[in-house]
């Protein structure tokens, strides 16, 4: 199974929670009110893809976490 090592751009995110409601385990917002990974492998690996695809200001970068290839987005 595919494992992603999470990055959020806190500085583009936009606060609006949608990583979280696609992918309720592994990302959550902290008491200051910023997103955070709270567990990598906390949802399947294609919830954790649709809530980095879900993301407007694509502030979520997800690599693989065995390979270090950068899932997405994709590089072009
Ligand atoms: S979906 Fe993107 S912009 Fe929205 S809270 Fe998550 S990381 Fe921030």
């Amino acid at each position: 199974m595919t494992r992603y090592r999470i990055t959020i751009d806190s500085e583009n995110c936009a606060l609006d929670r949608l990583c979280c409601e696609e992918a309720p385990n592994t990302f959550d917002v902290d008491e200051e009110g910023q997103t955070y990974v709270m567990d990598p492998e906390g949802d399947p690996p294609e919830y954790i893809k649709l809530a980095a695809k879900r993301c407007q200001m694509q502030a979520i970068t997800l690599h693989d976490a065995e390979t270090g290839e950068q899932v997405y987005p994709k590089r072009r």
